[in-house]
């Protein structure tokens, strides 16, 4: 990779510290945790590492800030986040570079994180002007009923690395346009663009105390304690199933609201009457973007038997064409997995697969040299319950079965205990709308390989989840309901029997 000099400025002007009450400073303990290049291994820089002591400190500011914070008019909030998105894009090619250069992804994908993170801050800036209320008469008219919503308070945010801008964006907008106080536990491989996202919304007006950061290397240490401390009002956390349940176990002991946004087990079945160049672009989009890092990745791929070979084929073809590279570098379609230890993890997965009859249609070879490269890989003939079809892939390998019947590959489809997104591609309209209906996931995508978008609802169904986030209802998750009733005298107008 080329390590020339401009890579490091975009590092430098990072600030690297735990963010509390509007100043950036060393964490109390004084350690810091390392941040490296998942396309050459090579060490980036050194991040405070937070101590509960410093979350303490975050929550302590964050509950200070709250009555403020909720006090500031709506059209101010909604200012800051507008102004943010636009610093944002003037900065696109900076954010760009930070998040290639800490995750992994090419820059093309990066600019277009950049754009979907700007575009929630965006939404949320139009939606701070139009959280509204009811009134109305009560049912025996001896009351009125006045419903308003206010801000449910100090929040804690918990996101991943695998979009360290948009998930961390599609959090804070909301949070901001409601008019709650947040601490902010970025993932830790990934705490430098999080960081650079919060400079943009200090520089928007954010004031001091609003926003909060604790990067850790220990997370459970540092949030638990937070989570099971009263003063919380609400957890968000983007993350796997797992680390999720565990979460929401220690949400219980203080019935803390929660919003979840899970991992993912996506079917994506191309029927015999679809379009099949339709079908294998957007196979393409919803299995590599991200490098496949994604919770609404395509994780099976169920071709009907009739178009299976053809599509396979195609999808052979189009996978093998692509450069797998630094993401820096403008030639790369495809940038590194995260670390060593989810490469291992994926090259295990395909192994074990393989060994257990699985054909190799393209890739399964881990590259040499350094970086934690995986090739885009095919497999067909995919035993029955393989693991790979019940796990979550993460990582850009298409696992392609065949089915026979609209009954048999519903049954398959919603056969996982996930439930974040399906894909169908069939050009009847009446199956698509059958099918749609039937697939138990939170969100489909019809013909298309992509359903991320802030005016839509995302989000999950089974354990995939909890809540959604973006859409007309993604502010909610930000806003408690208030009902005041309000006692009538009777009115000196007799009512007519
Ligand atoms: P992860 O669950 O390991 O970590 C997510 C975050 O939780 C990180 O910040 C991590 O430091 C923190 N964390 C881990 N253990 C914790 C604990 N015990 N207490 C408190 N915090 C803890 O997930 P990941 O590997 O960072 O991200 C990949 C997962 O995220 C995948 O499962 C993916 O499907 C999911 N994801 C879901 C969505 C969605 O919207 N549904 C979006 C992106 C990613």
């Amino acid at each position: 990779m080329d390590t020339a000099q401009p890579q490091y400025d975009v590092i430098d002007q990072v600030e690297k510290g735990v963010l509390i009450d509007g100043k950036w400073r060393p964490g109390a303990g004084g350690a810091t945790f390392p941040v490296e290049n998942p396309a050459t291994g090579e060490h980036l820089c050194e991040v405070a590492d937070a101590t509960l002591k410093d979350a303490s400190a975050a929550l302590d500011a964050a509950s200070a800030a709250q009555p403020g914070w909720a006090a500031v008019p709506p059209r101010r909030r909604g200012e800051i986040l507008r102004r943010a998105h636009d610093l944002l894009l003037e900065r696109i090619e900076e954010f760009a570079l930070l998040i290639t250069l800490e995750m992994g992804k090419s820059l093309a994908e990066s600019r277009a994180e950049v754009h979907y993170g700007a575009n929630y801050l965006r939404w949320f800036a139009e939606e701070a002007v139009r959280i509204d209320g009811t009134w109305k008469v009560s049912e025996d008219g001896t009351a009125r009923v006045l419903v308003t919503r206010q801000p449910v308070g100090p929040c804690l945010l918990i996101t991943p690395w695998n979009a360290p801008l948009a998930m961390p964006a599609r959090k804070i907008g909301p949070a901001v346009a409601a008019g709650c106080t947040m601490v902010v536990k970025p993932a830790q491989q990934t705490p430098l663009t999080t960081a650079a996202l919060a400079g943009v919304l200090i520089e928007a007006g954010l004031p001091s105390g609003v926003l909060n950061i604790v990067p850790t290397s220990h997370a459970a240490p540092v949030t638990e304690p937070l989570i099971r401390d009263g003063r919380l009002r609400k957890l968000s956390f983007t993350g796997s199933t797992p680390v999720g349940r565990l979460l929401l176990a220690q949400a219980a002991e203080t019935v803390l609201r929660t919003s979840m946004e899970l991992g993912g087990n996506a079917p994506f079945i191309v029927c015999e009457d679809a379009d099949l160049d339709a079908a294998v672009e957007g196979a393409m989009t919803a299995k590599l973007r991200n490098v496949g890092e994604a919770c609404i990745a395509a994780n099976r791929l169920y071709a009907h038997a009739d178009v299976a070979e053809e599509f396979t084929r195609r999808l052979v073809a189009r996978m093998s064409r692509l450069t797998l590279g630094a993401g820096t570098d403008p030639a790369t379609d495809l940038g590194p997995l995260i670390d060593d230890r989810q490469r291992r993890r994926l090259a295990d997965l395909v192994d074990e697969t393989v060994a257990a009859g699985a054909q190799v249609r393209a890739g399964a070879r881990m590259p040499e040299g350094r970086g934690y490269f995986y090739p885009p890989t095919v497999l067909t003939d995919i035993p029955t319950g393989a693991r790979i079809t019940r796990e979550e892939i993460f990582g850009p390998v298409a696992a392609v079965q065949t089915f026979s019947t609209e009954e048999e590959v519903l049954r398959a489809a919603n056969d996982t205990e996930f439930g974040l997104v399906s894909y169908l591609y069939t050009r009847d309209l009446n199956r698509a709308l059958r099918m749609s209906e039937r697939l138990e996931s939170g969100m489909v995508g019809l013909n298309r390989g992509y359903v991320s978008d802030p005016s839509a609802p995302f989000g999950g169904m089974k354990q995939s989840g909890v809540g959604r986030e973006g859409g007309n209802t993604g502010i909610d998750e930000y806003l408690e309901q208030k009902y005041v009733a309000i006692d009538m005298a009777p009115s000196s107008v007799s009512a007519v029997s």
